[in-house]
């Protein structure tokens, strides 16, 4: 999970580049490599990231301060500072993560995942499914 792996293969990597690269930090793939699991299963998939992110920012931040403010006796001031700096250059981590951690909530890993790959559903597949009910 910590690795931004593909939730279901562990095998290929959720995003094109490295998360320190600063190239295009924010784009995913949207499929795996390896295995072909789909990663947008569905429109808004990532909102629940956004909630993930936000709480570990927020415990991040305050176990941060808290560190540098009471057990090494920095001003306050200055360690917000030093947390606005971190939180800069390992944002896009945290963005990443939170994501990771979102899709392996929801996609379960299987150990022959890259021996049967995910079979691309279409469209019009996908209506006749729900046409079939009524
Ligand atoms: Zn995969």
């Amino acid at each position: 999970m910590f690795y931004i792996k593909c939730p279901r293969c562990h095998e290929a990597d959720l995003f094109d580049t490295g998360s320190f690269s600063f190239k295009q930090p924010f784009d995913m793939k949207e499929r795996c490599d390896a295995c072909n699991e789909d990663f947008f299963p569905e429109p808004g998939f990532y909102y629940g990231a956004m909630f993930i992110s936000y709480i570990f920012t927020a415990f991040f931040s305050i176990l941060f301060v808290m560190f540098f403010h009471w057990v090494l006796d920095w001003s306050t001031m200055v360690s917000f500072a030093l947390l606005i700096g971190v939180l800069a250059v390992f944002f896009v981590y945290f963005f990443r993560l939170a994501r990771s951690v979102w899709i392996n909530i929801n996609v379960k890993y299987e150990a022959d995942a890259v021996a049967n790959p995910r079979q691309v559903v279409s469209q019009g597949t996908e209506s006749s499914r729900f046409g079939s009910k009524t």
